[in-house]
């Protein structure tokens, strides 16, 4: 026997319908906010990682799936989203395109992790990104369109998580007081963070370990060390934020994973799931582009896991709406009446209603039986009393009661 490989999911017939709900939802609140698709390739140059998410990351040092090709090209999996649209969008000269680009996207990503519920090495993205305004209206407006999005696929007991983490001009200087800070307590730290000391000192704040975590606890604070411009702009996503009465808290520890990140950062985390509390996560990044080789080009973005979010709904006990199922089942009684049943189910099929015969050569017991295991509304037993009158006799299995309906009207009948 042959097995899925650790860390991945098959989605079954019988569950996929959340998967269609959630990115429904998506591509519903994606429009409202003139969000437009954006499809880019699974794999990628591993350089678009590498200068992309960036190399003192978790994702880059130990996460990616990353192989040379048959012409001994590195090729990665994508491990997020974000990097391959700012490559598609310098690569396409998007630039030239009216600002802000407005794009969304769904699409699976891959990371060679430790799975456990909620963590996965194949996992799916609905992320969005905004290309092309510094102005905090736009984080304004990115941060509720991702409210907005959870509130529609039903996720409740959230908390909106939300820090700047500066920019270019002002980070160091926090970077350095960080550093000032842990070296006397350096020994103290886990390994992880003990190489992030030197390489990204930021990532500690974030640490899952206890003994890092208390370590922070006392660390100054990054909004005591920001710019002007980034103070500035920070207050305006709040205050933009507070005026449409969307709650936050402001978690000094929020830094994200990802390396291009400036100024605003944001997560929503649900209470419903435990370590993997993060459903969506997102913020501002001012370099990305520029570091990619395009022009100077500001965007901020969110994504959110689906596979989370479904562990959220579930774990709240929330129901997912399913689609209507089969309206009738048509039971033939012999090969003539099979290819009555096969015109009617096809008529109904063309008129947009859901019909279903049988296509096995069941015997009219063990059809029944089938139209109940599916969830038939109607049953039609064609025979031929059927055939010579044009007209079936409708069994609701609800309720059991029959109607007589010429095969004409069979559509507004049930409709
Ligand atoms: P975490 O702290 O949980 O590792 P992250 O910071 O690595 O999350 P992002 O890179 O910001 O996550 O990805 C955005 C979202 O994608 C997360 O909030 C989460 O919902 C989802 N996600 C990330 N990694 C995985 C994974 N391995 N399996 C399933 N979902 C994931
Ligand atoms: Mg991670």
């Amino acid at each position: 026997m042959i097995n899925i490989p650790k860390g991945t999911k098959d989605v079954l017939p019988q569950d996929s319908y959340k998967w269609q709900f959630v990115e429904e939802k998506a591509r519903e609140i994606a429009a409202l906010y003139n969000v437009k698709e954006i499809r880019t390739p699974v794999f990628e140059h591993t350089e678009v990682f590498l200068r992309g998410v960036g190399d003192t990351t978790d994702i880059v040092n130990k996460e990616m799936y990353t192989f040379l090709d048959k012409g001994n090209r590195s090729i990665t999996l994508k491990p997020e989203g974000t990097a391959g649209v700012a490559r598609a969008f310098i690569e396409n000269g998007m630039a030239s395109l009216p600002m802000p680009v407005k794009t969304f996207y769904i699409t699976p990503c891959f990371r060679y992790e430790r799975p456990q519920a909620g963590r996965l090495r194949e996992f799916h993205q609905f992320g969005v990104e905004i290309l092309g305004s510094s102005a905090p209206e736009t984080d304004a407006e990115t941060i509720a369109m991702a409210k907005e999005f959870l509130n529609a696929v039903g996720v409740t007991k959230l908390t909106l998580k939300l820090n700047s983490i500066g920019c270019k001009d002002c980070r160091p200087n926090y970077e350095k007081a960080l550093r000032e800070y842990l070296k006397g307590r350096y020994d103290e730290l886990c390994d992880l963070c003990k190489d992030r000391y030197e390489r990204n000192p930021l990532r500690i704040l974030d640490c899952k370990n206890e003994e890092c975590k208390r370590i922070i606890a006392g660390a100054p604070k990054i909004a005591d060390f920001l710019c002007d411009d980034c103070k500035k702009h920070f207050e305006r996503v709040k205050t933009l934020l507070t005026g449409v009465g969307l709650e936050f808290t402001i978690d000094p520890d929020i830094v994200r994973g990802l390396d291009y990140y400036t100024k605003t950062v944001f997560e929503f985390v649900s209470e419903e799931i435990g370590a993997q509390g993060t459903v969506l996560g997102g913020g501002r990044y001012d370099r990305l582009i520029a570091d990619l080789g395009g022009s100077d080009v500001k965007g901020i973005g969110f994504a959110a896991g689906i596979e989370r979010l479904l562990l959220v709904l579930e774990n709240s006990g929330k129901q997912i709406p399913e689609k209507s199922g089969v309206k009738i089942y048509f039971a033939p009684m012999g090969e003539r009446e099979s290819e009555v049943a096969f015109t009617l189910a096809e008529e109904l099929r063309k008129k947009g209603m859901v019909a279903e015969t049988d296509i096995v050569g069941r015997g009219i017991k063990s059809q029944f039986k089938y139209a109940d295991k599916i969830g038939a509304e109607y049953v039609a037993v064609i025979g031929s009393d059927e055939l010579e009158k044009g007209k079936a006799n409708l069994k609701k299995m609800s309720d059991g009661s029959e109607k007589e309906v010429d095969f004409r009207d069979i559509y507004e009948f049930i409709k």
